[in-house]
Order: C-alpha cells, then sequence, then structure tokens
C-alpha cells in the first residue's frame, strides 16, 4: 500500500536537465494511505530553477503538483489528485526576508517552515509572532496559507499577500511598486492573489506574511465541559467580542489520543493506560483552548468576564508557558506527580496558542512514534464541515462521520462568532484503507446534502458542482493545457 510506481510514458529530459535534484518513483506513502503513480519528485534549488521545469513541463505536455513542504497529511500530503503527475517540492526555496517593521510583514518562500520562521524571529524580531498552526514544525508557513489553514489566530489566507508567481506559459508576475504597497494586501482594482488560493492556476514562489506585536500579556483560556455548555459559553464570549482568536475543541476521544501521545512525547516510551487516566482525568468532558492577549488588566478583565458569563458545568482555567512551568514545579515539590507530568506534557500544546510551533499536536495521531507521520503505523484521513455555531451542527456533523466510519475523532474550531469547522479524523489500518475512503466518500456527500459544505478538499475529494464554469474560464485563459495540478479543486 502507498508504493509509488513510475509511469511508463512519461519519459522527458528530467534526468539529463535536472539530474541531481530529480528523484525517480519517490516515495509516495502517505498518511491517509491514498495511491498515486508517481514518476518523479524534483527539488529545484532556485527560483530561476522552477521557471526551466515549467518551461520543460510546457515543453513535454507534463502536468506538475507544486508542493511547499509536502506535508499536507490526512489530506494527501505530497500527492497529487491525478496519477502521473510530476511532484514540483519547492521546498529549497527557504529564504526569510526582508522584514518590514513598519507593515508587520515579512516575505517568505514556499519552504519556510513554521520551526525556520519562529528561529528567525527569535533572533532577529522577538517581539513579533506570527499565526501558528497545530501541524507540526516542518510544514510550510505559505503552502498551509494557499491551502486556507487555520492556525490559532485565525485563517491563514488573510496573512498571506503579495504573492509572487510562475504561470506555465513562462511569464510571471509579481507585485509592482506605485500598484502595491506592503502596508495594504489589496491594491486598487481586482485583488489577483485570491485567484491563487485552492485553485491550480500558477506556481507560487515567495509571498509576504502578517506578523503581530507580542504583548503585554499572553494567555491561553481552557474550557472544558459538557459540549453543549462549552459551545454556548465560547458563542457568547465571541457575541460580547471577550475573545477573538479561534477556539480549539477536542471531544473526549480526542483528548484522551493526545494526552497518550503528548505523554509519550515527554516520556519516550508508551504510557499505560492508567497513566493516561491519571494524568488526564477529564476523559468525559469537551475541552477547548483559545489565545487571549492585551494589555495584563484588559486580559484580566476580559477573564473575568469570561466567568461571569459561563455555563454552569463549565470549567475554566487560564495560563501561558511561565505560570505552567511555575505549577509544575510547585506541585512537584508538594507530591502532586501527576498534575505536574500533566501541566509539562500540556506547555508544547499552551505554546501553539502564544506563538510557538511544536510537533505536539501529531501526538494524536494513532501508531506515531514520531518522525514523518506518512510513515505512522495507521493510517488517518482527515475531513471537516463548515456551519454556524451551535451544539446541534456539531452534534449532526458528528453523527454523519460516526454514522459512516466509528474509530473516528472530533475538533471543532470555532474560528470568529460565525463559523464553526468540525474537523474529524477516520483512523484505520492499512488493511481498511479502501473501506475508510469508500466510507469518507459517503460521509463528504452526506454532509454535503445536510448542508455542511467543506472548507478545504483532500486529494480524493471532488470539488461540488456549482462554480465549475467561471473556474474553468480562469484556468483556459491561465493554463489552457491543464499543466498545473489538474484535478486541484476541479469538479
Ligand atoms: C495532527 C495534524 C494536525 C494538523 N493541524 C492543522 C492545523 O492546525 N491547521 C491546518 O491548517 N492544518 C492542519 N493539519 C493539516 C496539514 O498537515 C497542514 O495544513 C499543513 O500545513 C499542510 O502542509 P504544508 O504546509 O507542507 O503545505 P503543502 O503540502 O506544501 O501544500 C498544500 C497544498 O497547497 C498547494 N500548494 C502548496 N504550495 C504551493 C505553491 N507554492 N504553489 C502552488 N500551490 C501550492 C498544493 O496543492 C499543496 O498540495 C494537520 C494535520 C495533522 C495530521
Amino acid at each position: 500500500m502507498g508504493d509509488a510506481k513510475v509511469t511508463e510514458g512519461t519519459e522527458c529530459s528530467w534526468p539529463a536537465r535536472f539530474g541531481t535534484w530529480a528523484e525517480r518513483a519517490p516515495d509516495a506513502k502517505a498518511l491517509c494511505r491514498t495511491v498515486r503513480e508517481v514518476p518523479w519528485r524534483l527539488r529545484p534549488p532556485t527560483v530561476q530553477d522552477v521557471g526551466s521545469v515549467i518551461k520543460e513541463a510546457y515543453a513535454n505536455r507534463t502536468s506538475l503538483w507544486p508542493v511547499s513542504r509536502g506535508c499536507n497529511w490526512g489530506y494527501g500530503s505530497h500527492l497529487p489528485v491525478r496519477n502521473g503527475s510530476v511532484i514540483l517540492d519547492l521546498s529549497k526555496l527557504d529564504a526569510i526576508g526582508d522584514l518590514d517593521r513598519a507593515s508587520l510583514s515579512v516575505r517568505i518562500e514556499p519552504g519556510v517552515t513554521q520551526a525556520s520562521l519562529y528561529q528567525y524571529l527569535s533572533k532577529n524580531a522577538p517581539d513579533l509572532a506570527f499565526n501558528v498552526t497545530g501541524a507540526g514544525l516542518e510544514t510550510s508557513v505559505l503552502g498551509n496559507a494557499l491551502e486556507r489553514g487555520i492556525g490559532y489566530n485565525g485563517e491563514k489566507d488573510r496573512d498571506l499577500y503579495a504573492l509572487e508567481v510562475l504561470l506555465p506559459d513562462g511569464t510571471s508576475f509579481a507585485p509592482v511598486a506605485g500598484l502595491n504597497h506592503k502596508a495594504r494586501p489589496s491594491p486598487a482594482g481586482l485583488a489577483t492573489d485570491f485567484l491563487f488560493f485552492q485553485s491550480n492556476f500558477g506556481v507560487v514562489v515567495g509571498a509576504r506574511i502578517r506578523l503581530r506585536i507580542r504583548q503585554q500579556a499572553e494567555d491561553a483560556i481552557v474550557i472544558q465541559g459538557p459540549l453543549d455548555s462549552v459551545i454556548l459559553t465560547l458563542k457568547r464570549a465571541y457575541e460580547q467580542q471577550l475573545i477573538t482568536n479561534p477556539t480549539h475543541v477536542a471531544e473526549p476521544g480526542r483528548a484522551h489520543r493526545l494526552g497518550y501521545g503528548l505523554l509519550r512525547t515527554l516520556w519516550q516510551r508508551s504510557p499505560t493506560p492508567e497513566e493516561v487516566s491519571l494524568c488526564f482525568p477529564e476523559q468525559n468532558s469537551y475541552s477547548g483552548i483559545v489565545a487571549i492577549y492585551g494589555r495584563r488588566k484588559v486580559v484580566n478583565a476580559a477573564w473575568r468576564e469570561m466567568k461571569r458569563l459561563s455555563e454552569k458545568g463549565v470549567s475554566l482555567s487560564r495560563g501561558n508557558t511561565r505560570m505552567l512551568a511555575l505549577a509544575a514545579t510547585w506541585l512537584g515539590r508538594i507530591g502532586a506527580s501527576n498534575k505536574a507530568t500533566r501541566m509539562r506534557a500540556l506547555r508544547p500544546i499552551l505554546g501553539l496558542t502564544l506563538g510557538e510551533p511544536s510537533d505536539a499536536g501529531l501526538a494524536s495521531l494513532d501508531g506515531f512514534e514520531g518522525g514523518n507521520p506518512d510513515h505512522a503505523d495507521c493510517g488517518a484521513i482527515y475531513g471537516n464541515a463548515v456551519s454556524s455555531l451551535g451544539p446541534e451542527n456539531a452534534k449532526r456533523a458528528c453523527a454523519i462521520v460516526r454514522n459512516q466510519w466509528k474509530d473516528s475523532a472530533f475538533t471543532w474550531i470555532f474560528v470568529d462568532n460565525r463559523c464553526m469547522i468540525t474537523v474529524y479524523t477516520l483512523h484505520f489500518s492499512d488493511a481498511e484503507s479502501g473501506a475508510a475512503h469508500e466510507a469518507n466518500r459517503s460521509i463528504v456527500r452526506d454532509l454535503r446534502a445536510a448542508g455542511f459544505p467543506q472548507y478545504r478538499l483532500g486529494v480524493d475529494t471532488v470539488q461540488a458542482a456549482g462554480a465549475e464554469g467561471l473556474v474553468r474560464r480562469i484556468k483556459n485563459a491561465f493554463d489552457p493545457l491543464g499543466l498545473i495540478a489538474p484535478g486541484h479543486y476541479e469538479s
């Protein structure tokens, strides 16, 4: 399962021209266990080389599948929608800079990871931070934003602008003096950046990402309780603007998996079920985490108000990484070792909300012992469903998924006071891969029929009908030969 095959007949001059960075029949194992025939994976080291690859693809009518780091785990990783596409891996383009303090933005290339941007800012601008996702240290900041990923400070596509794009006909475009300004994403007239998010019109080789100024108080609020009460409390808190960042709420099953993985990471061995229960006893409640930033007095006041409006049965706590470390030391001293361990294990999760990327979120994957999630012992398909905020929507979406696949886990992302996204994971063994993919097709169909469309699609999920006429017309104008990412967001 998952082994690459060479597509016969896809012979062009890749090895002759690009020998040192052309890998034939690359490792094609993906976390979601999708199988594709991938003839080549090309890792061009410069933008000029990317241009040469596109020219070669044009001359040979070979389709390309651009990825930034190819860590789109659960949605297809680095694999293309169609067999035979050559993977254009942009991970070697990894420059960061210039940092522009006036517009609070920095230029990044596709290969810039969450880890490398964090290190860059720590060294050059420790008072600035970026919007971190839970997807791990080695994922691409730019690739995630192009897929409209969601971070702990909001939707990532809103952070990315000033795109530098190569088109299949050999032309390119980028921000122009007199038209664009670093302080504003859109110029006067058509804002063309939006054409390159979740589309297949060109290859993005650079862009600017927005940064934020770190605040006097940066806390994470943890909310726990029954689903209905958690959702109603959060809804009120958003409506009254006590919180503005997204909240990630995990169901008990996901929290249990995460607790197991966090302890394994901390101890470098697998914990027993009893140890997980002792350190993470809240296994019947839903747990949410949200970042809150500002002046200390303002954050304190928002915290007090949040406690006042919270539903019965909900428990709220707050902290930051410094408070957590102090609490762990103190708890250790008074002999509350399970609570102290819990604090230490949770630290990297709290760090995510405060702009510190980590691999902590990957700990919830079954059969993952660290390293590359694509090589985890168990497969996982990720999917999602958009709705408005409300316990009924959460339960309906959850029931649709569970009805088709029992071994599933859920997180809800409250993006703001309007939008809630149900993120589900189907866990399965390699032997169940076919059945899991079949189940996911039914899940997507049923979710759409129930009024819960997706915000993002995996490589095995076909786009819903509706906008294909317009999309096709733009595609024909930009890429009439269909060389860039065929099938990506196409119905
Ligand atoms: C445990 C776990 C937790 C996760 N948590 C999160 C999370 O918190 N938030 C989140 O958003 N996702 C999350 N994910 C999903 C996924 O892993 C991330 O979105 C990840 O950032 C995507 O990989 P990447 O950044 O390397 O992007 P890539 O895989 O490089 O890019 C994604 C897609 O964008 C397109 N693309 C990328 N670069 C270019 C380019 N330069 N030009 C043209 N098209 C391009 C391609 O179609 C590509 O397939 C999670 C997954 C797992 C398994």
